[in-house]
């Protein structure tokens, strides 16, 4: 071995013990709240990769967009038939082109009963609410009640929240909170949205 390959060696041997270190500390056995948050492009897309980790493990999830967009997209083609998906699309749907926003809360509120419902109920191992943020940002949702029900839910379920803001209440009582920043994206260059990437 020469120098660098021993200076290497001895590099990733005090890594290790550091890595080693925390995994030892790290003993707790519980459902975790994670939230994705930020302008760049990779929340929802994450949440769901993390669905279908949880269900190749044979967890059961539910899944709640509070956010519809205006086309089918390839996750709602992909898991709504699976047999331990409970896959919800807020009513009437939430879009940036809706102007009503009485109805827009009467629906965020249907959601949210939904989500309540499965905040509940210990059957569920995963809970994604993708865009639930904006229900809060745009007044629809009180986010009091929510914090409260992610505070008593079960002690196995993992939830994780979605949207470009986060309110600062949620970001309290998180485990996880990444912040995708937005250093370049596609569309500034004149790509368009495209199917099995945008949707
Ligand atoms: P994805 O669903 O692809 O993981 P996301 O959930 O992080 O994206 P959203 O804020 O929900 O992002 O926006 C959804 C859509 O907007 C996606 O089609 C995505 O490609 C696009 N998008 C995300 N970030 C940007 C951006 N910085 N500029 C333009 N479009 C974006
Ligand atoms: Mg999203």
């Amino acid at each position: 071995m020469n120098d660098s390959e021993i200076r290497h060696r001895e590099k990733m041997r005090r890594k290790k013990a550091v890595i080693d270190g925390r995994i030892a500390k790290s003993t707790e056995t519980r459902g975790v709240l994670i939230l994705l948050k930020g302008n760049g492009k990779g929340k929802s897309s994450s949440a769901f990769g993390t669905m279908a980790r949880a269900l190749g493990h044979g967890q059961r999830a539910g899944l709640i967009q509070f956010i519809k967009g205006r086309k089918e997209t390839g996750e709602y083609l992909f898991f709504r038939d699976h047999p331990n998906v409970d896959f919800y699309i807020m009513g009437h749907g939430f879009t940036w082109e809706t102007q009503d926003k009485s109805q827009d809360k009467r629906a965020a509120q249907q959601a949210w009963a939904i989500a309540g419902r499965m905040l509940r109920d210990p059957g569920y191992d995963l809970l994604v609410f993708d865009e639930m943020s904006y229900m809060f940002k745009y007044g629809y949702l009180d986010v009091s009640p929510v914090v409260t029900a992610l505070r008593s839910r079960p002690a196995g379920q993992n939830v994780i929240i979605t949207g470009r803001t986060m309110h600062r209440e949620l970001m309290e009582i998180a485990d996880t909170i990444s912040d995708i920043a937005d250093l370049e994206h596609a569309f500034r260059k004149g790509v368009k949205a495209q199917p099995g990437i945008e949707w």
